[in-house]
């Protein structure tokens, strides 16, 4: 039986219980913390680099679990899958996700969510119906969701994965490649598939300044982003030398610590309201070139 160790969780804006680190969380579990509605998605903000301005946010699933306190998606997304509840969980997400884009965009015009999709979403020929039935009953626009899907789920499959990204795409849905540069994928593949953005994972962006080996791996993978008309997302951004920098290269998005964790729905909104009312030009003002 396949078993998680619990781990502390990093999550700050919420009371988490200390997790006690030998537990081992069962499908069982799992199963009835999703009945019991203990899983929600949390929200962390995109923005565009060169104005400062919030484009979006990426939908994180949370389990705040009574036994095991608040658990990390990467302790729980693959008893998900073995559990057969990875599409509920992730049509929970969307609802989520869909349900605060209706209530920013009045607001934050152009507000686009993004949801993550594991390879068993893309093997089912019905997810992109669900999808579009979930934004048109909230009357939320297709170009408001982002799908992000790792290139590793691109290639797990290729035919179908191919198949239910294009009729995603047809229905309007943005479509983003995620974790870019950890897999190993095949680019004339990749590049046939109807991306819209490309997302350099976070392990190339933690520490590009100091080392030129990942650097180099992040002005090409601007550089192929820009190449296919994609928009060029960094994740993970924790400074903001590293956010100028990135700027200074031409990467459209990030997203990361130095921006914002990712926060539960009520907090998001009070940030987003604060951001693009006070901080966001005297945080990012980038400073004087000598
Ligand atoms: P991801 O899609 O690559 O998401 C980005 C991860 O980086 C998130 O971790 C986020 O909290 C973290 N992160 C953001 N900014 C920073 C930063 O500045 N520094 C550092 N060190 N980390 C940062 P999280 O929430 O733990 O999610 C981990 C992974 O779990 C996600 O990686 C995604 O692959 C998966 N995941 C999360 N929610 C879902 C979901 O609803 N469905 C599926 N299929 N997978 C999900
Ligand atoms: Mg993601
Ligand atoms: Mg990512
Ligand atoms: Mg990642």
């Amino acid at each position: 039986r396949e078993a998680l160790m619990v781990q502390p969780c990093d999550c700050k804006s919420m009371r988490c219980a200390e997790p006690r680190k030998t537990d081992v969380i069962t499908i069982d579990d799992l199963k009835e913390g999703f009945a019991n509605g203990e899983i929600f998605a949390m929200f962390q903000p995109k923005i565009l680099l060169t104005t400062g301005k919030l484009v979006g946010c990426e939908a994180l699933a949370r389990w705040n679990s009574p036994k095991f306190g608040m658990v990390a998606p990467d302790r729980f997304i693959s008893l998900a899958e073995e559990a057969g509840l990875i599409k509920p969980l992730t049509l929970l997400m969307l609802r989520e996700a869909t349900e605060l884009t209706r209530d920013l965009l009045p607001t934050v015009p152009g507000f686009s969510a993004a949801v993550n999709f594991s390879a068993t979403l893309l093997a089912d020929p019905t997810v992109p119906e669900d999808v579009e039935t979930i934004l048109v009953d909230r009357k939320v626009p297709g170009s408001s969701l982002m799908i992000e899907v790792t290139e590793t789920t691109a290639m797990s499959d290729v035919a179908k994965a191919m198949d239910t990204l294009l009729r995603l795409r047809i229905k309007g849905f943005g479509i983003s490649m995620d974790d870019f540069g950890t897999g190993y994928s095949s680019m004339s593949v990749l590049a046939q598939m109807p991306f819209c953005e490309l997302k350099i994972d976070r392990t190339f962006i933690k520490g590009c300044l100091v080392d030129q080996d990942l650097w180099k791996v992040v002005t090409s993978a601007v550089a192929i982003a820009r190449a296919y008309n994609m928009k060029a997302v960094a994740e993970g951004i924790e400074d903001l030398e590293t956010l100028w920098a990135l700027e200074s290269i031409g990467c459209h998005i990030g997203q990361g610590y130095a921006i914002s964790k990712a926060l539960p729905r009520s907090e998001f909104l009070q940030w987003t309201d604060n951001w693009e009312r006070r901080v966001r030009d005297s945080l990012l003002r980038i400073p004087e070139r000598k």
